[in-house]
């Protein structure tokens, strides 16, 4: 959720064209030689990284040379972003940042002492430097997530999930915490597209991966990993932990409903269940709980078996 803008003012940076000699005729000239170095140090400085996160805490660090602040909050609604630099105090001033064409978040700086006018024309003509770097940066993370997204689920991908894993394994075995991998895959999957056609198999995935994420309430670790087979990484769960969402996610799908033109589609899911232990690499917990999930196809599909 964003924050509403305590102060808020909106530069369009493409028809305002913010530029020194535009937007402050009131500036000294040593002042305005002095922000022009500071801009394009702080341009340079930008443009070393795509990483959002690190782009605002560059952005910080540079501006504080200027302007004394506490920390910034930088919105984005759209992207789902809220992300704090530093810290945030008394005073506030906040920018809605657009431009003809994008819509690039808001952002808030902080400190606790009064914003004098010199320093927010200070301010504005930094943020001047962030919009082309930021843009940037929104574009690449919007491509990562992209790369990274199954586009008919919105679930992470093979990639991802692999990823996610290993990085989840590393964590459990630092941290000494449990971790819980479920493979699932539906039941007869073959027969919903011959009987209803394709586009039912589409939104039976596409319900189900709704269903499970709702139950977990964690989008994040929920994963597409290819055809019919979904993924999910329960952290801090252990094996009886892990058994009884899987049975709590079984009986879900076999009472989902749902609405495909005329028709009612049901199904059923089968779920392989493993935890994670010292000697596990992602492969050995995978391949475990994909042979759990082979021994309940053997037996007919709908149901839960840890390994
Ligand atoms: P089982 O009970 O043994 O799991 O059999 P199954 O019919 O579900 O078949 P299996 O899991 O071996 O194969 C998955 C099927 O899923 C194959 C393909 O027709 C279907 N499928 C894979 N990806 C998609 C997709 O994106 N959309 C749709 N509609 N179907 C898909
Ligand atoms: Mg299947």
């Amino acid at each position: 959720m964003a924050t509403p803008l305590q102060t808020s003012n909106t530069i369009d940076f493409n028809s305002a064209r913010l530029s020194l000699s535009k937007t402050q005729p009131s500036l000294s000239d040593s002042i305005r030689e002095d922000y022009s170095e500071r801009r394009y140090r702080m341009t340079t400085s930008l443009q070393s990284t795509l990483d959002i996160e690190q782009l605002l805490q560059l952005f910080l660090g540079e501006l504080k040379s200027s302007v004394e602040l506490d920390g910034l909050q930088y919105v984005n609604e759209h992207q789902k972003l809220q992300l704090l630099s530093g810290h945030k105090a008394s005073h506030s001033c906040g920018y809605r940042l657009i431009t003809a064409n994008d819509h690039l978040g808001e952002i808030v700086f902080y400190r606790n002492t009064r914003f004098s006018d010199q320093h927010l024309q200070a301010i504005e003509v930094m943020l001047s430097a962030l919009i082309c770097p930021l843009r940037n940066a929104l574009t690449y993370r919007d491509a990562l997530m992209a790369s990274l997204t199954d586009p008919l689920t919105g679930a992470g991908n093979r990639i991802a999930m692999n990823n996610a894993l290993e990085r989840e394994i590393n964590l459990a075995r630092r941290f000494g915490q449990a971790l819980s991998l479920l493979v699932m895959d539906i039941d007869k999957f073959k027969q919903i597209n011959d009987q209803y056609g394709h586009g039912a198999g589409d939104a039976l995935l596409k319900n189900l991966v709704t269903t499970i994420v709702k139950i977990n309430r964690n989008t994040d670790l929920t994963f597409r990993y290819g055809g019919d087979e979904l993924v999910i990484l329960l952290n801090r769960t252990n094996a009886d932990g892990a058994l009884v969402i899987a049975e709590r996610l079984r009986k879900a799908v076999q009472t989902l409903a749902i609405p495909f033109g005329e028709e009612m589609l049901g199904t059923t899911i089968s779920i392989g269940v493993t935890s994670f232990s010292e000697q596990d690499t992602a492969e050995s917990m995978f391949n475990r709980a994909d042979k759990a999930l082979y021994l309940i196809k053997s037996e007919g599909g709908n149901q839960v078996i840890g390994l």
